[in-house]
């Protein structure tokens, strides 16, 4: 059985604990190592210590801000693209042995105890940016945030999954209209940039099958976006589509300050 629980999501930092009764892993570690600590131990009654392995995203600092401190106090293994490590290694070697860390490569899935893990390229503005899914049994996850666009081949290695923690990073027209500058609307807006909530809901319109799927709605913009208008638009987006896409996407929330319940599936 799979489990995990969103310890944190959004652009101030990020991190998804995801568990079997033998593996427990974290993905990302954006938020500092104490509140790490306190959020797993809220969401699930579980310590930073005990951790077998710390998948890493990209260099960015909202996934990385509190990697030190988890390389300090665990002994977990470390999973990083080559060139994200080379943007994260500074901040951790001394605390960390070179047989700690393994590089992945995208397209090749490896197992992390009864977890396997998929590994995939994402369109990012980071050296080396990938995103993962993750199988156990029948059960199955896949985390998409950071991203300008869906591919099709991404659309392909995250189908059938039980659940998704998908970005919706912003409202189009909230981000047009409102106060960054220019060349930072341009970033979140391109191709490297990051998912609007209509992106999000057309993407996951494309990967529908038939089976009910949970969907958490991730790294919204504080900024350029409200947890009521992500929702509101990605379930409106969904119903324009196909009526029955309403019922068959259970949407829920995540946050910045607080863990999700841990579920399983
Ligand atoms: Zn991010
Ligand atoms: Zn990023």
């Amino acid at each position: 059985m799979l489990e995990f629980s969103v310890l944190a999501s959004g652009s101030s930092g990020n991190a998804v604990y995801i568990k079997t009764d033998q593996t427990s892993l974290l993905l990302d570690v954006g938020i500092s190592g104490r509140q790490v600590q306190q959020r797993l131990q809220a969401a699930a009654n579980a310590k930073l210590e005990d951790i077998d392995a710390i998948l890493v995203t990209h260099e960015h600092i909202d996934h990385v801000r509190g990697l030190k401190q988890a390389v300090k106090v665990s002994d977990a293994k470390i999973y990083t693209t080559q060139g994200t490590w080379h943007h994260v290694y500074r901040q951790v070697e001394e605390h960390c042995s070179p047989d700690r860390v393994t590089w992945v490569v995208a397209d090749q899935p490896f197992t992390v105890g009864d977890i396997k893990v998929t590994p995939f390229s994402v369109s990012h503005d980071a050296e080396e940016p990938v995103a993962y899914r993750f199988d156990a049994g029948d059960d199955s996850l896949a985390v998409v945030t950071d991203l300008g666009y869906v591919s099709d081949h991404i659309k392909q290695v995250i189908q059938d999954c039980a659940a998704y923690v998908w970005e919706a990073n912003h409202d189009v027209d909230m981000l047009r209209a409102g106060r960054y500058p220019w060349s930072v609307k341009r970033r979140i807006l391109g191709d490297k940039g990051h998912l609007s909530n209509y992106d999000c809901a057309v993407a996951l319109a494309d990967i529908l099958g038939d089976r009910l799927v949970e969907v958490y709605l991730a790294h919204l913009s504080e900024e350029n976006n409200q947890p009521d208008l992500a929702e509101l638009t990605v379930q409106s987006v969904l119903r324009e589509i196909k009526s029955s896409y309403g019922e068959q996407v259970r949407l829920h929330r995540t946050a910045r300050h607080t863990a999700t319940t841990l579920r399983a599936l």
